[in-house]
């Protein structure tokens, strides 16, 4: 069988070695007998895939010992509305959140918030449609947090160097790039990201909490919704979801082989240029609309000159089994999702393949 290449903004491509090692032990766990997904979350077998799984993600991300790796059910939404929840609802009259709206996920992010609290916008792109990000934010007093998004998938940009928030907790959704770059996570109070772009299937969210926000965290929450119930049972106060954790492990462990993310950032600036590059050199025919300062190596967006030419292109890419480019409903266009599963070998098909469809369609 001939594999696609998968461009998908999420779920998203994951590692072929990864798809046929869960095939090989999804009946038979490793001569168990069974399957994993049918043994007790509380089993030594499972346990050891959970442990080994949150030992990858602290290796992989260089966590300082003074933050807890939460493995979560809901999606990076559930998030949106566990954040506020947890240090701003409960936090008192006159508290404020602070939100820097740099694309369509950070906005939705902002709407939960705002019906749990008092919210400040410290950033919103929509004069310029959320085509680039700012130098400074202006945030509110003393908000309980800020909150941005490292790349927003949809827009195709990404922020390249970390606001300075002092000692309020730095509070990021990173759904679409974790993984893809070193962060220095000892800047951040929380960092969150759904696991289906850039960890593994769909299923499982990963949230990243420094001790000190843990601990300043609401407590009239029911248990699913308080950080520090999952943090003090090791995420499995209940059944986590086990199969994508467990495949999320594997993808770590793809990820360690290749050489950990400093390879990842590497690929990805690579995959990306190949891309970016296409769209440079077709004078005109390709256009991209985001400052080049903070444009994404994850989401590439573009655009064909004449948008009539949009379907025609997507339809011949797929006969080329390149799939999954189509831009996002809410901005039209193009786009190329360039995840760390995504072989080099993918990006430079797709760039020979625009190309030549710009020599042939001009
Ligand atoms: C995909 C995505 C989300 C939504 O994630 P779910 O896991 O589907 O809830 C949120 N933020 C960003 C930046 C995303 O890319």
């Amino acid at each position: 069988m001939k594999r696609k290449f998968n461009f998908s903004a999420g779920p998203s491509t994951l590692p072929v070695q990864v798809l046929e090692e869960i095939q090989r032990e999804i009946v038979n766990y490793r001569g168990s007998g069974m399957s994993l997904i049918e043994a007790s979350h509380r089993g030594a077998e499972y346990e050891a895939v959970h442990n080994e799984c949150i030992e990858n993600i602290r290796t992989l991300l260089d966590i300082p010992a003074n933050y807890q790796v939460l493995l979560l059910g809901g999606g990076a939404t559930l998030q949106f509305g566990m954040v506020p929840l947890n240090l701003l609802h409960y936090a008192g009259e006159g508290s404020t959140a602070d939100y820097v709206i740099s694309g369509v996920w950070a906005k939705k992010a902002h709407q939960d918030a705002s019906k749990l609290g008092k919210t400040h916008i410290a950033y919103d792109g929509a004069s310029t449609n959320y085509t680039t990000l700012p130098e400074n934010i202006s945030m509110s007093e003393s908000p309980v947090y800020v909150h941005i998004t490292s790349n927003e998938t949809i827009g195709g940009l990404r922020w390249v160097d970390w606001p300075d928030t002092g000692t309020v907790p730095l509070v990021c959704d990173m759904s679409s790039d974790i993984m893809s770059r070193p962060v220095p996570v000892e800047k951040f109070g929380i960092i969150y990201a759904g696991a289906q772009k850039n960890l593994g299937p769909a299923g499982v969210t990963l949230v990243i909490v420094r001790d000190d926000v843990l601990q300043n965290s609401a407590t009239q929450l029911p248990a699913y919704l308080r950080y520090s119930v999952h943090a003090e049972n090791n995420s499995l106060y209940n059944t986590p979801p086990v199969f994508s954790i467990y495949a999320m492990n594997l993808v770590l462990r793809w990820v360690k082989k290749q050489g950990g993310v400093r390879k990842m950032q590497e690929l990805a600036e690579q995959k990306a240029d190949l891309i970016y590059s296409a769209v440079s050199e077709s004078d005109g025919f390709y256009t991209t609309p985001v400052d080049p300062t903070y444009r994404s190596v994850m989401n590439v967006v573009f655009q064909i000159a004449d948008a009539s030419l949009d379907s025609t292109f997507i339809e011949e890419a797929a006969k080329h089994g390149m799939v999954g480019l189509k831009g996002h409903r809410s901005v039209g266009g193009l786009r190329a999702s360039l995840y760390n599963a995504m072989p080099v070998s993918g990006a430079e098909a797709l760039a020979d393949f625009m190309r030549s469809f710009a020599t042939r369609r001009r």
